[in-house]
C-alpha cells in the first residue's frame, strides 16, 4: 500500500522477521539468553495465511507459536498493540492450546476484536477480546490486564508466553488513541514472566510510531522480563466508558475462565 510497498529485498526481510521467533526460541531453550526480544520489521499480527496486510507479510509471531506447538507446548500470546492481531486470531480460532489474548483500542483498525470474538469449538473460549474506547486511560488499561489477562493467562497454564508487542498504545503514538506511559509496559511484562518458567516468554515487534516512546517501551518490556513486577498493587478505579467495556468481557470470558 502506499505506506508500506513492497521491493525485491522485502521478501528477505520478510523471510528473517519470520524465523526470529523460532531462533529466539532455541536460544532461550539451549540457555543461551535470558530472554527473547524480536525487534524485527515488518511486524506480523495483521498477516493472515493467504494475504499481507496492515504493514505485515509474514505472521511472525503465528509462525513461532506453530513452531512451539508442533513440539506439544501450550502456548499463551498476549496482544498489547493498540491494533486487532486478527491474523494471530484467525490462526488459532479452533485452536484450543493456543490462547490469544489482545487489548485493542475499539472500534479501530483491522476492524475485528470484538468481545463476542471467544473462538469456536475446541477453540472456544481459547480466544479472549478486550476491545477498550479511544481515550481509555493507563489505570483503566491496567485495571483490565490485572482482571482479566493475567488470571485467564495463569488458569490458562501455557509453557511459553508470546507476546505482540506493539506500542502504539503509548500515549505519544501518532496513529493510536489510547494512553500507555512507557513503565506500564515493565509492569505487564513483570506480571507475565512470573507465570512460566524461567526464559520462556518471547515479545515480537509489532506496531509503534513514535521513536522515542518505541525505544524507551521496549526497554522497559525487557525489563520487566528481567526484573519482575515492580509496581503493585494495581490500579482498580475503572471510571467511564472502560468500565462497562471491561464487566462486559468479564461476564463473556467468565463462561471459560475464572474471574472475580
Ligand atoms: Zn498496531
Amino acid at each position: 500500500d502506499p505506506d508500506t510497498y513492497a521491493v525485491p529485498a522485502s521478501f528477505a526481510a520478510a523471510l528473517h522477521a519470520a524465523g526470529a521467533g523460532p531462533y529466539a526460541v532455541d536460544a532461550l531453550i539451549r540457555g543461551e539468553a535470558k530472554t527473547g526480544f524480536v525487534a524485527v520489521r515488518p511486524p506480523g499480527h495483521h498477516a493472515e495465511r493467504h494475504q499481507a496486510m496492515g504493514f505485515c507479510l509474514f505472521n511472525n509471531i503465528a509462525v513461532t507459536a506453530s513452531y512451539l506447538r508442533r513440539e506439544g507446548h501450550r502456548v499463551a500470546i498476549v496482544d498489547w498493540d493498540v491494533h486487532h492481531g486478527n491474523g494471530t486470531q484467525n490462526s488459532f480460532w479452533l485452536e484450543p492450546d493456543v490462547l490469544y489474548v489482545s487489548l485493542h483500542e475499539f472500534p479501530f483498525y483491522p476492524g475485528t476484536g470484538w468481545l463476542t470474538e471467544t473462538g469456536v469449538g475446541e477453540g472456544a473460549g481459547a480466544t479472549v477480546n478486550i476491545p477498550l474506547p479511544g481515550g481509555t486511560s493507563s489505570d483503566d488499561y491496567l485495571a483490565a490486564f490485572a482482571r482479566i489477562v493475567v488470571p485467564v493467562v495463569r488458569q490458562f497454564a501455557p509453557d511459553w508466553i508470546l507476546v505482540s508487542a506493539g506500542y502504539d498504545a503509548h500515549v505519544s503514538d501518532p496513529l493510536g488513541g489510547l494512553c500507555l506511559e512507557s513503565s506500564d509496559y515493565r509492569t505487564m511484562a513483570g506480571a507475565l514472566v512470573k507465570i512460566v518458567p524461567p526464559q520462556r516468554i518471547v515479545a515480537f515487534l509489532e506496531g509503534g510510531y513514535d521513536l522515542d516512546a518505541l525505544a524507551t517501551s521496549s526497554q522497559a518490556t525487557v525489563e520487566g522480563v528481567l526484573n519482575g513486577a515492580q509496581q503493585f498493587p494495581w490500579p482498580s478505579v475503572i471510571d467511564g466508558s472502560a468500565a462497562r467495556i471491561i464487566d462486559l468481557v468479564v461476564e463473556g470470558v467468565g463462561r471459560y475462565w475464572d474471574l472475580d
